[in-house]
């Protein structure tokens, strides 16, 4: 039995849903890709999804970095061929929340467990498993769960799956519901074929994004994409506001539309790591301190993100939902909290609930804010009242 037909079968008895096999050559057409999208602005250009690992390239200090992410011979030198494999993330819904009158949060299914942590730790056993086999002649390394490389245009060289108008991969058997990873080797090994699939006639998701992000097929604007935003300290435009709805984390509008998504069977088991669910009370991130909010997401990817990104989540969601016995916590966050852009979506929210309460709060903050964003806010907030 070849190397290559070991590793897929250890990576199915390991439980990858699929494990496919490309050349390490690099990927011009998504170097190509990436820096459009940073030059019409659809990625912020100091934003860590760029800016990490970036490989010198005079006279373009912005961009240069997008090159490394897709040459994986920038990582591995000498590599010769990348493993890429997918898990599909779709679980079978359950009523975790006790109390269900109170304000939830709504997660994105790709992040109510770290089904990246666990692919990472099962591509690890395919290292290990590589390393005795060639007697550590190879080096390889495990890329599932950094940025430093662009996954995508792997799986779809591999023939994980083939990309959506929406930007994401859809793989044959679990739709776009997927999480991928990858191993970089210098081992040769058989490769894949790509897949010859596409999305045909279909504008579902381009047509159905609340933001319009999916500004043509295949190119998203980030800027306006609530899944990118939500994971990033920056202020949310006024008019994606209402459009944000109960969201806590991500969005995956675009995916729960795609007809490519119908059919896929979800899976029994809750995920091993970082479980939170689908629904997260909402009050109790208000007050949260830094130990706290770690511990309560521990092994969760909002952990990594930054706190405060999450509380202005937070607000936005409660301003949605529009309970009125949210507004005393809501007042607390507008006098307390450090953060401008915590105090100024917090403000939008006020107003967004509205009532004398909100109101007597709004102008008695308003007196003594010092902050000339959060102050616009707050007199925004006011008109909505
Ligand atoms: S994740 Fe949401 S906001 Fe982003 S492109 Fe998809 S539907 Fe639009
Ligand atoms: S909704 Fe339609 S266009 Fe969008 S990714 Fe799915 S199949 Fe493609």
């Amino acid at each position: 039995m070849s190397l290559t037909t070991k590793i897929k079968e250890l990576g199915e008895e390991i439980g990858l849903d699929i494990v496919r096999i490309t050349h390490a050559e690099s990927f011009p057409e998504a170097e190509k890709h990436i820096i459009e999208s940073v030059e019409k602005g659809y990625i912020p250009e100091n934003d860590y999804y760029i800016s990490k690992n970036i490989s010198e390239r005079p006279n373009n200090p912005n961009l240069n970095k997008i090159c490394k992410r897709c040459n994986p011979k920038s990582i591995l030198k000498n590599a010769k061929s990348i493993i890429s494999a997918a898990q599909c993330y779709l679980i079978e819904e359950t009523e975790d929340i006790q109390d269900k009158n109170q304000p939830l949060g709504k997660i994105a299914k790709y992040d109510i467990g770290n089904f990246y942590y666990d692919v990472k730790l099962k591509l690890k056993k395919i290292v290990d498993f590589i390393n005795q086999e060639t007697d550590f002649k190879y080096k390889s390394k495990n890329k599932s769960c950094y940025v430093s490389l662009a996954e995508k245009p792997i799986a779809q060289r591999a023939g994980v799956g083939w990309y959506g108008k929406n930007g994401i991969i859809i793989t044959e058997r679990f739709g776009s519901w997927v999480v991928l990873g990858e191993i970089i080797t210098e081992l040769e090994l058989d490769t894949d074929e790509s897949l010859q699939r596409d999305c045909g006639d279909c504008t579902i998701c381009i047509d159905s994004c609340p933001t319009k992000a999916i500004v043509s097929p295949y190119a998203i604007d980030r800027t306006k994409c609530l899944q990118f935003i939500s994971e990033r300290s920056m202020k949310v435009p006024l008019v994606f506001r209402e459009k944000w709805g109960d969201r806590l984390y991500g969005c995956t509008t675009c995916q729960e539309v795609c007809p490519q998504n119908r059919e896929v069977i979800p899976k029994k088991d809750k995920p091993e790591y970082g479980y939170i669910g689908l629904k997260i009370p909402l009050i109790p991130l208000l007050q949260m301190t830094e130990e706290e909010f770690q511990n309560y997401f521990a092994y969760n990817q909002i952990a990594m993100r930054p706190k405060e990104a999450i509380k202005r989540n937070t607000v936005l969601a409660l301003g949605n939902i529009g309970d009125p016995r949210t507004v005393v916590p809501l007042i607390k966050v507008l006098q307390e909290d450090d953060n401008s852009i915590v105090r100024g979506h917090t403000a939008w929210a006020l107003g967004k609930i509205g009532g004398e309460k909100a109101k007597f709060a709004l102008e008695k903050a308003l007196k003594i804010e010092k902050d000339k964003e959060v102050s616009e806010e707050i007199t925004n907030a006011l008109r909505m009242i």
